[in-house]
């Protein structure tokens, strides 16, 4: 391997080494482990949309409502807004990502959100070598370079997403054909080279789950909506949020103010005549029409009555969320960077297999990122930090042995969030997909997983809420 400078923004194959996946077990947490106590009725009210969850998909839903002109009602079950986007405030006013972070010149929606509301964009530090730890040596590594088979593979893919319809997946002229089959065994179909599904695999995995799991025709839409390959392997992840993503959800929040009342989990839906009677942790809402904001798996929490279509409710259990532990480490300064070092470093010894760069924009901090791979996460969380620790060492040397903060964020350990991404297996999407949007009765759905550009991003969630609240507006 011959070192050369780097000088390309980081691969997206090389992060997933880093994601982990999980089973997509949610613990389901109960209203009434929460401190708030269901005879605190001050918070009832009559609205003319209640929407629950205050990720982004919900607030821009209410924000879009209340710009028309209706009153709205947002329930969230955290003490905290922002959902799959959370910051973790490390000193000197700056922030590391525990959930959504990157961002890219396609995603225009997120960005006229974040302009609209005076967040500023930077781009993510990709400068220097790559550190490799392979073997047992430690190595530097220059510019990334992909097989022509694996270009062969993604230009195929990519030619075959297009035929796959945005707005309806299952109505593609091969759909039943794509649905019953994974990735993984298009791959094999189409003779890619052992190397080859190796390193799609840990594309794939970065973006979805692994290549088995995953149904080909879920795979071509979510490619589809993302605009391809390129765009969503190495554009995507362009650029980072100053201050962070979750500060969108704040902002927004901030200025609906008493609408959104948050530690109040709904548990059930009903529907009656006109009205739709939500109850809360904290209140009992009634609505003319109710918009639901989270992944299709976070509803199960929720009892509704009358009860779902049948394709509804399959459709939600056929759902799978994957969720990962996301690691920030903090440090002085990039000391990495002096060494001529980009932060991306990739190792074959668990539970660091990827890093990058966090570092706040202007350096003044340090801070190296990790997504721990499953097969090497470690359960006991001293174990696991001191493992990340000497794996940080492995690639950038002593100075990565004591930082001045370590921030986890466990998604698999999460009440709320089932998973940070959908990797919807074979037959669901033919079978279920056409609940996957469509109201139940007085009953919207927002979310990113229901976005059909950017889909599982935080610009799809911009466009989700976006697209149910104007649902609504044309409902009433
Ligand atoms: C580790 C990780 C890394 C990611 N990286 C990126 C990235 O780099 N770039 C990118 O664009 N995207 C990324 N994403 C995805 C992005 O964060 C999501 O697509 C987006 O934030 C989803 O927003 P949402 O509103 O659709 O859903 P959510 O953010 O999940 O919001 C749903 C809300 O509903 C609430 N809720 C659930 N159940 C109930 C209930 N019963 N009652 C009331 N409220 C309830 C939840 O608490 C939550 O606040 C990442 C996600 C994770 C987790």
């Amino acid at each position: 391997m011959n070192p050369a400078d780097r000088d390309s923004h980081f691969p997206r194959r090389e992060f997933l080494k880093a994601v982990a996946t999980f089973p997509a077990i949610a613990t389901l947490a109960s209203a009434a482990d929460l401190p708030a106590t269901r005879n605190d009725r001050r918070a009832d009210r009559e609205v003319d949309v209640a929407v629950i969850g205050a990720g982004l998909s919900g607030l821009c839903a209410a924000r879009a409502l209340g710009k028309a002109g209706l009153r709205v009602c947002v329930l969230e079950a955290r003490d905290r807004v922002g959902g799959r986007t959370f910051d973790h405030p490390i000193g000197n006013g700056n922030v590391v990502e525990g959930g959504g972070q990157w961002v890219g010149p396609g995603q225009t929606e997120v960005l006229a959100l974040a302009k609209e509301l005076g967040i500023e964009t930077f781009d993510s530090y990709a400068t220097g070598k790559t550190a490799l730890y392979i073997s047992g040596m430690r190595l530097t590594w220059g510019r990334e370079q992909e097989s022509a088979d694996l270009r062969r593979v993604k230009g195929a893919l990519d030619a075959l997403a297009k035929e796959v319809p945005l707005d309806a997946p299952w109505t593609a002229p091969r759909a039943g054909e794509w649905d019953a089959m994974t990735v993984a065994d298009w791959l094999k179909a189409n003779k890619a080279t052992g190397q080859t599904i190796q390193d799609f695999a840990v594309d794939c995995e970065t973006e979805l789950g692994k290549p088995a799991n995953i149904s080909l025709l879920w795979y071509l839409f979510y490619l589809h909506a993302a605009g391809g390959h390129t765009s969503m392997n190495v554009d995507a992840q362009k650029s980072r949020f100053k201050g962070g993503p979750q500060s969108m959800s704040r902002k927004m929040a901030q200025a609906m103010g008493d609408d959104v009342i948050l530690s109040s989990p709904v548990s059930r839906i009903t529907t009656g005549g006109a009205k739709v009677n939500v109850e809360s942790a904290r209140a009992r809402v009634t609505a003319r029409r109710v918009i639901v904001a989270m992944m299709p798996t976070d509803t199960r929490r929720i009892a509704f009555s009358p009860e779902l279509p049948e394709a509804r409710q399959n459709l939600v259990k056929a759902w799978a969320g994957e969720p990962a532990i996301k690691v920030n480490a903090v440090y002085p300064k990039p000391f990495w960077r002096d060494a001529g070092l980009s932060g991306l470093g990739i190792s074959d010894r668990g539970p660091v297999a990827v890093t990058f760069d966090n570092s706040p924009p202007d350096g003044s901090q340090g801070v190296l990122l990790a997504f721990l791979s499953e097969e090497h996460a470690i359960k006991n969380p001293a174990d696991r930090r001191k493992a990340v620790l000497e794996g940080f060492v492995h690639l950038f040397g002593k100075p990565a042995a004591d930082p001045t903060d370590y921030v986890e964020t466990d998604w698999s350990a999460d009440p709320w969030t089932t998973g940070c991404v959908s990797p919807i297996g074979p037959r669901t999407l033919t079978r279920f997909g056409p609940a996957l949007r469509a109201p139940a009765g007085l009953i919207h759905w927002a979310g990113t997983e229901t976005s059909e550009i950017w889909c599982g991003y935080m610009d799809g969630a911009v466009r989700s809420g976006r697209r149910a609240a104007a649902e609504v507006l044309k409902a009433l």
